[in-house]
């Protein structure tokens, strides 16, 4: 059945990814079984999207009765689902307002519109450039392509957006260097997710603020990985001691189905006025009934035992041999093996029956935040075979 799929695959699907030889059918909790019956120990939650694993029940619940109930129409009308969700997310985070979009590259096209918008109208015309890190992953359409400091990734897909510039990370002087009257906003990520899972120092974070405070400009923080509790907090940033301006979030809001959006803080809460900008699906009912699950369960305590697995993962992780340079914050962790190279770990323990992500040259885990200690050592041992090997 895999061989056939295989080359059905190969022949009328774009070969945009280099996927593993493997047919996923169905899944519960952490696990998930291929087309050969196998059980697999899942440490990637779709790349961050199952925050509640496979099949949540009370997940489940609520999109199957949005869905027989209303599916979708358009943002044209009011919805309960996409006005439920925004209350929550914003009397968690004290943010100001939402737009729902349907992806992490989406939200981040809003937040640069925005900052756009808010200092052109300052400037008149002038005060729109925006700065990103060197290393960064914002998304792959033209405008967070831009935003995305790696040069490989915008290779052959010139010309990018004018307007962008790359700081490295870490580097307040270069940072303060580069913004000047012509900048509107410095956008970034907290954990460096697609970059290698490399976490900002808190000194750094908090200097950009600084600087933002100063010269005012808008602080945008990319949490469509970091967000959603994946870090042992509701954001990222709540760790970092920021008050960002514009807050990106994706992956772990949609539990399985696409919903993003962004957070606007005080100074950025109008900027944007009908016709600005929108989404056909954003804010879709069915998606949004499910974020709306995932942002009630995640309570304080259930962000406790995020920080308290994380911290176990960690640990149980640099006691296996070879295990190197572990990197992250929460349940997102990156690391390497001494003399191997990370694709071909996460090949061999897919054999042995693990899910495991790669970033750059590291070995990167997203589990499902309701994944078990006992998950977690099944898991590493499964690990701790193809790295003796
Ligand atoms: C995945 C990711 C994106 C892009 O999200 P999509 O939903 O794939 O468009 C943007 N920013 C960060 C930090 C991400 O990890």
């Amino acid at each position: 059945m895999t061989d056939c799929i295989y080359e059905k695959d190969c022949s009328c699907i774009a070969h945009t990814y280099d996927r593993y030889n493997k047919l996923i059918v169905s899944g519960k909790g952490a696990l998930c079984t291929d087309s050969e019956g196998n059980s697999l120990i899942d440490f990637t939650s779709g790349i961050g999207v199952n925050s509640l694993g496979f099949s949540d029940d009370e997940w489940i619940a609520a999109v199957s009765s949005q869905a027989a109930s209303l599916q979708h129409i358009s943002n044209l009308y009011y919805t309960a689902p996409q006005i439920r969700l925004a209350e929550k997310l914003t009397a968690r985070t004290g943010m100001k307002k939402v737009f729902f979009a349907n992806s992490g590259t989406e939200a981040n096209e809003c937040a640069v519109k925005t900052a756009r918008k808010f200092g052109n109208l300052q400037s008149e015309g002038r005060k729109n450039r925006i700065i990103t890190l060197v290393n960064s992953f914002h998304g792959r359409t033209m405008g967070s392509l831009t935003a995305t400091g790696q040069a490989n990734l915008q290779q052959n897909f010139g010309p990018v957006l004018p307007g962008f510039d790359y700081c490295p990370a870490g580097d307040l002087k270069q940072l303060e260097a580069m913004t000047d009257d012509n900048t509107c906003a410095i956008m970034l990520e907290l954990v460096q997710g697609e970059g290698g899972v490399i976490h900002l120092s808190r000194e750094f974070a908090q200097g950009c603020q600084k600087i933002c405070r100063q010269k005012d400009i808008l602080l945008i923080i990319d949490e469509v990985q970091t967000g959603i509790g994946r870090t042992g907090t509701l954001f990222a940033y709540e760790q970092y001691g920021l008050q960002p301006d514009l807050v990106t979030f994706a992956k772990g809001i949609g539990g399985g189905l696409p919903l993003g959006g962004v957070l606007f803080g005080e100074k950025t809460a109008d900027v944007l006025q009908p016709g600005d900008h929108g989404a056909t699906f954003g804010g879709n009912p069915v998606a949004c009934a499910g974020g709306c699950v995932i942002m009630d369960r995640m309570t304080e305590e259930f962000l406790q035992e995020v920080r308290e697995k994380g911290q176990y993962l960690r640990e149980r992780l640099s006691s296996i041999p070879g295990v190197c340079d572990i990197t992250g914050l929460g349940m997102m962790l990156g690391f390497r093996i001494a003399g191997k190279d990370s694709k071909d770990v996460v090949k061999a323990a897919l054999d042995e029956g693990v899910m495991l992500l790669t970033a750059k040259d590291k070995i990167r885990l997203l589990p499902p935040l309701v994944i078990t200690r006992k998950q977690i050592d099944k898991g590493l041992e499964k690990l701790m075979k193809v790295a003796a090997k």
